[in-house]
């Protein structure tokens, strides 16, 4: 028999703003020290300790769950901002959106995606061919829930991930997360960056390019942060909100873990291959 699962959520907020939210998919035992690790979480948040935490903890029917592995990590190094922002568009059109709808995109995260400039809960879902937002919320967003990594891949992970000084909650839950995203039926890629006003990376995400963390794509300090996940025309929304609401997914096996590269030369490389 199969045992249990549960799928356990927070979130925090602060003056009535979203400040942190985490989800996780865990087995009985594991339960309470990881409610524990994210109040701790939404308390000590660089942002400011939340005035007000919401877990949940939702049993899950484990012969749901369906099994894969994680994308392929390759970290880029940007010289700053402005190339950072460059590199998200240009991986992005090798994901198929044009470069228009991929800047707008981007300029609607850099301003604060919800109504009224602040940040979402969850995702904006952006139309690839349009740019046109199509979540029903556009201040909650879509979010994507019950994804977690099974068995010892949490500690195989970690040991890849240390000698490149990325061992640490940011990469680990947001590979987890872009995993399940890029396997989402009519998800063409996913574009991110935080919004813990003192990490500066995000990342693109696709099924075929893997996740390309890009090492700043916001200014030291800046609140502002989110994801959009791009569509491909005729995506069914129902489908994919159920798939990304509900459907376990865990991860039991590690993908490639490349050294990092600098933007300029992986892109020299990318520009060859076309
Ligand atoms: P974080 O990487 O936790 O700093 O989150 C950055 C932004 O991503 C948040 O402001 C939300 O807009 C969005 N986000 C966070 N968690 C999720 C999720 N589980 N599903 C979809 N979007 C999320």
């Amino acid at each position: 028999m199969k045992r249990p699962l549960y799928s356990l959520r927070m979130h925090a907020s602060l003056d009535g703003d979203h400040l942190s939210g985490a989800e996780r998919l865990l087995a009985r035992n594991a339960v309470a020290a990881a409610a524990a690790e994210l109040v701790e979480r939404a308390l000590e948040h660089s942002a400011g300790s939340a005035d007000r935490v919401r877990l949940s903890l939702e049993l899950v029917d484990p012969g749901a769950v369906r099994y894969l592995q994680l994308p392929e990590l390759r970290p880029l190094r940007v010289a700053g901002l402005a190339e950072g922002r460059r590199a998200a568009v240009a991986l992005l059109a090798q994901c198929g959106i044009p470069h228009q709808v991929a800047e707008l995109t981007l300029a609607r995260l850099a301003e604060g995606a919800a109504p009224g400039g602040g940040n979402m809960r969850g995702a904006m879902l952006v139309a690839a061919d349009s740019g046109a937002r199509l979540e029903p919320d556009a201040a909650r967003g879509v979010r994507a829930s019950r994804m977690d990594l099974a068995g010892d891949t949490g500690r195989k992970l970690g040991e890849r991930l240390r000698p490149l000084g990325l061992d640490n909650p940011h990469v680990r839950e947001a590979l987890v997360l872009a995993g399940k995203v890029a396997a989402a039926p009519g998800v063409l890629a996913e574009l991110c960056w935080s919004d813990d006003p003192d990490y500066l990376a995000g990342y693109v995400c696709s099924a075929d390019g893997g996740y390309r963390r890009i090492s700043q794509l916001k200014a030291a300090g800046d609140r502002h942060g989110g994801r959009a996940f791009f569509l491909a025309p005729g995506t069914d929304l129902a489908a994919l909100s159920a798939y990304l609401e509900t459907t376990p997914v865990l991860f039991d096996r590690v993908g490639t873990i490349h050294p990092p590269s600098d933007w300029s030369r992986y892109a020299a490389t990318l520009a060859n291959r076309a």
